[in-house]
């Protein structure tokens, strides 16, 4: 019995992973890879299936962040060439909404540059969140950095179903990548979140010049937080950041990291998240046999595969999106709503009835939608 073997079926047996049994996972030689991801894919598979999970990112608010994070096009420090812009309106945030739900994704992203988000921004992405939770079948994360209770309860009570944001790198690490705040301001955010009622999206950024270990210290970090979503995102150094020539990712190590991440994490949604084209080049399809989730249509400031393409990828690799499925009812009546016959509050009723099996209700009751 190989390594990769006995690992799995204690795995299975719901025994943790141990710290230096996460590290010899990492370190597996590259003529191995292939046995650690067919271990990875048993957990895989026992959880998720073949199925995955698309989500869209949407950036709302982008650039001119006070902020120092060494990886962000978009901090204080950084000189990289991108679009800055305020906060979009409401209607352009359904209007990416829109696009999600057509794009298959189950979660649509909103995202906002800077350090936490002023009042009426927070006005401004509920009024869109409960335009969105309205008129689609679509779970609503956001991403507005640093949060108080009482932003995330309003979020909540809007319609937002869940929050990310990352833990990015070991404790340890943390200083190295950022210095206007703290891993432990990170920790808050995330306590206030859950607080508030909200599922938690936490992950990270590998490739920064960690260590092997602050990997494992991250990801057991995760493992103490607990969130429903994992997020692992590649550095895709960008040109004009402190991070610009960090550039020691291979594709093997990626699936390597990734790998163990599904070891410690066995029924969380794990996701590929930014870098995965740059990163993994032409060995991106194995990462569906460790990862249950991805993104569509790029990322905040860089392009990324379009939807068509990544359901053809995932077609191609036997498997299967998650979202939207013909088994949900609510896809249908999404696609073909009411006609003159039928009002639009008994129609919404009935989607919110449809919905209710798949966990995607607003916390408001049927008599929230007026005719
Ligand atoms: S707080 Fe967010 S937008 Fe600002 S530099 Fe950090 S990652 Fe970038």
């Amino acid at each position: 019995m190989t390594h990769y073997t006995q690992l799995t079926d204690n795995v299975l047996r719901d025994e943790e992973m141990t710290r230096e049994e996460s590290l010899s996972l990492l370190q597996t030689p590259d003529e191995d890879l292939l046995g650690l991801i067919n271990a990875a894919y048993r957990i895989r598979h026992r959880h998720f299936g073949n199925t995955v999970t698309l989500q869209m990112l949407f950036n709302a608010k982008s650039g001119a962040c006070v902020e120092d994070c060494h990886y962000c096009s978009q901090s204080s420090i950084s000189t990289a060439p991108i679009d800055r812009y305020a906060l979009v309106t409401p209607d352009q945030m359904l209007a990416g909404a829109r696009q999600a739900a057509e794009a298959k994704a189950q979660r649509y992203c909103v995202v906002i540059s800077g350090r936490s988000p002023l009042d009426r921004e927070i006005e401004e992405i509920s009024k869109a969140v409960r335009q969105i939770k309205d008129e689609l079948p679509i779970q609503v994360c956001c991403s507005l950095g640093l949060l108080t209770e009482p932003q995330a309860k309003r979020l909540k009570a809007a319609g937002v179903d869940r929050i990310n944001h990352n833990l990015n790198t070991s404790e340890a690490y943390h200083a190295s990548i950022c210095t206007t705040h703290t891993f432990q301001d990170r920790l808050t955010t995330l306590n206030n979140a859950r607080a508030a009622g909200l599922e938690l999206c936490s992950g990270g950024i590998v490739g920064m010049g960690e260590q092997d270990e602050d990997i494992v210290d991250l990801a057991f970090s995760l493992k103490d937080l607990n969130p429903d979503s994992i997020p692992l995102n590649m550095l895709h150094p960008a040109s004009g950041t402190p991070l610009e020539n960090e550039n020691n990712l291979t594709p093997q190590r990626c699936l390597k990291i990734m790998s163990m991440f599904r070891f410690i994490h066995p029924k969380r949604e794990l996701r590929a998240a930014g870098g995965r084209e740059y990163n993994l080049r032409s060995l991106q399809p194995l990462v569906l046999y460790v990862a249950d989730s991805l993104f569509v249509n790029g990322y905040l400031t860089t392009p990324g595969q379009p939807a068509n393409e990544v359901q053809q990828m995932i077609q191609d690799m036997g498997f299967e999106v998650a979202v939207n499925s013909p088994a949900c009812p609510a896809y249908f009546r999404l696609f073909w709503p009411p006609n003159g016959d039928h009002p639009r509050s008994v129609w919404t009723k009935q989607l919110l009835t449809d919905l209710r099996p798949y966990g995607t209700l607003p916390s408001r009751t049927s008599a929230d939608y007026k005719p």
